[in-house]
């Protein structure tokens, strides 16, 4: 019985004819050889990111209520929140005085940030966004902590969001606000037909306004659109 062949490295050269392993490899080669380059030419090409990418945290500071919910869940303790306590007068004779959070500093270490992206799905007022913008690197540590001004800055690179698919529903922000106003439009029509009735009119001119009409009477901003982060004072 004939044993089977044996190659240079020591394997068995099973079912195949000799140097079967040389000629899989060049033919590799030769693949590779023939295809386009995948290199990236960075930093001479800027590289297309997908619109999801986790580059920097951005803050919508106008939309922070200082609720300090992100700093609470941040597994790595980098959200720095300083605020203040304000005292608003009342609005109305019997009215209470309210008060409201004000913040004082926003600021994330990057250098210990580990873009789990945790702050930005439990804030409760969208105020925090990721960017794909990732050229911040800096020689010192210290510089990878940004203060707000510079959160805020970053803001700029937050792509649009993906538009909505036609048959969803409006949310509920953007119905508040088309609600809003549309009751502006009609209390100013309103008013200006109630304007234009108290000129004398004209011989054969019917009268329109109506001040009964219910669109001209004040209407109360809807709640959706108060501004959030006041509370009644203790
Ligand atoms: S991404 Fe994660 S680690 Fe970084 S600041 Fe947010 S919660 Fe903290
Ligand atoms: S969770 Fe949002 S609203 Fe609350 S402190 Fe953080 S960024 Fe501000």
């Amino acid at each position: 019985m004939t044993p089977p062949s044996v190659g240079r490295s020591g394997h068995s050269d099973h079912g195949g004819f000799p140097g079967r392993g040389l000629a899989k490899g060049l033919a590799v080669t030769l693949r590779t050889m023939t295809r386009r380059t995948v290199t990236a030419q960075y930093p001479d090409v800027q590289p297309d990111l997908p619109p999801r990418s986790r580059g920097v945290i951005a803050l919508l500071e106008e939309n922070c209520t200082v609720c300090m919910l992100c700093a609470r869940e941040c597994p790595d303790w980098c959200i720095y929140i300083d605020s203040h306590k304000e005292t608003l007068p009342a609005v109305e004779p019997n009215a209470r005085a309210r008060t409201r959070n004000v913040l004082d500093r926003f600021a994330i270490d990057f250098s210990l940030c580990m873009y789990c992206g945790i702050c930005i799905e439990v804030c409760p007022f969208d105020a925090l966004f990721w960017s794909p913008e990732f050229e911040y690197a800096e020689t010192d540590i210290h510089e990878l902590t940004h203060e707000r001004d510079r959160l805020r800055e970053w803001m700029w690179t937050v792509p649009a969001p993906p538009a909505l698919d036609a048959s969803s529903e409006e949310p509920k922000e953007i119905a508040a606000a088309r609600k809003s106003a549309d009751k502006l439009v009609a209390a100013q029509a309103a008013a200006g037909r109630t304007d234009s009735s108290d000129v004398a009119p004209q011989a054969g001119t019917p009268l329109q306004a109506d001040a009964a009409t219910p669109a001209a009477t004040a209407t109360p901003a809807d709640p959706a659109t108060q501004p959030s982060g006041e509370e009644p004072a203790s």
